[in-house]
């Protein structure tokens, strides 16, 4: 089995999906041996346009501290974007990440202290999300973006992730 971890269907396929980050709480990552997120930002816990975090998300990251799991934030935005949105967090925060790149993901888990084994990545973004920490044989948590740009390299990049949600969704059809 191990030799076939890394092909397409593989790397873009996610572990587990959501319909929101918050959705994702304290006892299901309990269950599963997650104890640390590396979580994206826009999209997957607010719009590109909200620049500060509301009480949902605040709230949210209170569960998880409350728990015990650490979380970081992982971005393709910019610092300005990333800076401003986790001033009241104070999380350990990587901007311009670069996903599908692993440097971040790695810089973060070092800095919360965690590892590959107890560490999941949660985003909306199979190309860039769910590739990054499946490239490094970790968890991917998958939610739908909250509200997708509609450029049309946007809406190309959901079309190629389409298959690979139908493939998520298949799977944990026939478990049921
Ligand atoms: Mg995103």
């Amino acid at each position: 089995m191990k030799k076939n971890k890394h092909t397409l269907s593989y790397l873009l396929t996610p572990d587990y999906m959501f319909s929101t980050f918050d959705e994702v709480t304290p006892e299901f990552l309990e269950n599963i041996g997650i104890s640390a997120l590396l979580i994206d930002i826009d999209n997957t816990l607010a719009p590109y346009e909200q620049d500060t975090p509301d009480e949902r998300i605040v709230a949210w990251f209170d569960s998880l501290r409350a728990h015990g799991i650490k979380a970081s934030l992982i971005s393709n935005n910019h610092p300005p974007r990333v800076e401003l949105f986790n001033q009241s967090l104070g999380l350990p925060a990587y901007p311009d990440s670069g996903k599908p790149k692993s440097r971040s993901l790695l810089a973060a888990m070092e800095e919360m202290g965690s590892t590959r084994e107890t560490t999941a990545g949660l985003g909306d973004q199979l190309l860039t999300d769910a590739l990054a920490v499946h490239r490094l044989d970790m968890i991917s948590i998958i939610v739908p973006p909250i509200k997708d740009k509609t450029t049309p390299f946007f809406r190309f990049k959901r079309w190629l992730e389409k298959p690979y949600i139908r493939k998520y969704k298949k799977q944990h059809e026939e478990k049921l």
